[in-house]
């Protein structure tokens, strides 16, 4: 019987499983799909956040020119952005779990067990399973993990882009474009919707890369809403498209609640609520927090007499210690005053942002700085943005005081 048996082979799942595997234990996954399945999502990540792992060499393209626009622009963000190579970090950790002997089982995890020494995973084809601890990495709907209730409804960020060939440079030549709000081009009845911006690359060789990006909204923006909007802000701009190389429909949900840490089977990933609630970004904490999880789950399953749960609370105790919950009811709580804010407010909001110091807007972004550092930085931004923006802000404060109240005391 395996020490871990890992469900699902996305980054989480992949990434978590060597990382248990570089800790002596013996590795078991099961995946929906074949784990050598090409991942389907395009990612971004800030190219410190890999330096910062020794892992730049698995970036496809890096630009130096990051710019946002939110009523005008560009600001200028002076910080190197990159897209994964996926190819590279999947075939990466498909080698280490040849390495390490890590066998997969192709089917889908339907439920499961829990003895005192192991936990059985029965499959949808009645296949069964067994490990003295079950990791579920199966995504954002997770096959096992039981979440806490939450009332609120969920917000989703949605995108709808294409790679291809335009017309004409629909941005400036070798610049990455992380938002832009500028919204002109719409109709005066179409700006009272909710916000949306255009995050765009230029891939080369006359390959570009726009995505209308809808940050959060409940209940999610429209993939046709969106597919409009990208026209009409390419039509602006005299640019249209030529060939469409690959079309890229994005929804994930950012604000799901926390998983129930009492239960014996740990999540990681997607299924673990481990998605930035205020800006959608998770790669970079997948390669941060595996190693610390893979650390608590093999120092717990060290004694033989360990149950499923005992693992399953020393890892949950890993991934999310109090400080990180309270980033994490903060975080939350930045996410609502982002989705109450009007356009103007918006764009007045993140322009103040971006002018703080790199990193305290950075450690913001990539969930690396601390809790007072977080909160220092929101009183700067508190103290020199507009009066509306202010105003928002408090009024959040008596709307979503309970996130804050968290943050205080989690
Ligand atoms: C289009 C898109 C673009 C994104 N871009 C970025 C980005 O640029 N940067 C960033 O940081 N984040 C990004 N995200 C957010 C997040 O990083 C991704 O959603 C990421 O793929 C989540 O990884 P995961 O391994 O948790 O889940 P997934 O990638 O969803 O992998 C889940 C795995 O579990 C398997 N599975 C599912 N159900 C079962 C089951 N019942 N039994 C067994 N296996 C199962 C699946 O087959 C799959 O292998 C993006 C998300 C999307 C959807």
């Amino acid at each position: 019987m395996a020490d871990v048996l890992v469900i699902g082979s996305g980054p989480a799942g992949l990434s978590l499983a060597t990382a248990l595997a570089q800790r002596g234990l013996t590795v078991e996954g099961l995946s929906a799909i074949a784990p050598q399945t090409p991942w389907p999502n395009t990612y971004g990540i800030w190219v410190d956040e890999l330096e910062a792992l020794g892992m730049s060499e698995f970036l496809a393209q890096r630009w130096q020119d990051t710019v946002a626009y939110m009523g005008d622009g560009p600001i200028g963000l002076n910080r190197e952005y990159g897209l994964v190579d996926q190819e590279r970090l999947q075939g990466h950790w498909l080698g280490q779990s040849d390495r390490y002997g890590i066998k997969w089982h192709l089917g889908k995890a339907a439920k499961v067990t829990h003895g005192s020494k192991w936990s059985e995973v029965t499959t949808e084809a009645g296949e069964k399973l067994s490990a003295r601890l079950v990791v579920d990495t199966s995504g954002h709907n997770p096959a096992l993990i039981q979440r806490v209730p939450q009332e609120k409804p969920i917000a989703f960020q949605a995108a709808y882009g294409i790679v291809g060939r335009f017309s004409a440079p629909p941005i400036e030549s070798g610049r990455m474009v992380l938002m832009d709000y500028r919204d002109d081009h719409l109709p005066a009845a179409e700006r009272r919707l909710p916000p949306t911006f255009s995050y765009e690359m230029d891939l080369g060789d006359g390959v570009y890369f726009v995505e209308e990006t809808s940050l959060a909204h409940a209940p999610a923006i429209r993939f046709d809403t969106l597919e409009q909007r990208l026209e009409r802000r390419l039509a602006a701009r005299g640019v249209k498209l030529l060939e469409a190389q690959h079309v890229e429909r994005c929804l994930f949900p950012m604000n799901m609640p926390l998983p129930d840490m009492t239960q014996a089977v740990v999540g990681f990933g997607g299924a673990a609520s481990m998605v930035h609630p205020a800006t959608g970004y998770m790669q970079g904490a997948l390669l941060r927090r595996g190693p610390d999880l893979a650390k608590a789950i093999a120092q717990s399953l060290q004694s033989a007499n360990t149950s499923p749960a005992e693992a399953a609370r020393a890892g949950w105790q890993a991934l999310w210690p109090d400080e990180r919950l309270r980033k994490h009811y903060l975080y939350t709580f930045g996410l609502e005053n982002l989705m109450a804010f009007k356009t103007e407010e918006l764009h007045q909001f993140l322009t103040t942002f971006f002018e703080l110091e790199q990193s305290q807007w950075a450690g913001f972004l990539a969930d690396t700085s601390s809790l007072p550092e977080i909160v220092q930085a929101m009183l700067v931004l508190f103290g020199r943005t507009s009066n509306p923006v202010r105003w928002g802000l408090m009024s959040s404060v008596f709307a979503h005081g309970n996130l804050l109240r968290r943050t205080l005391t989690a």
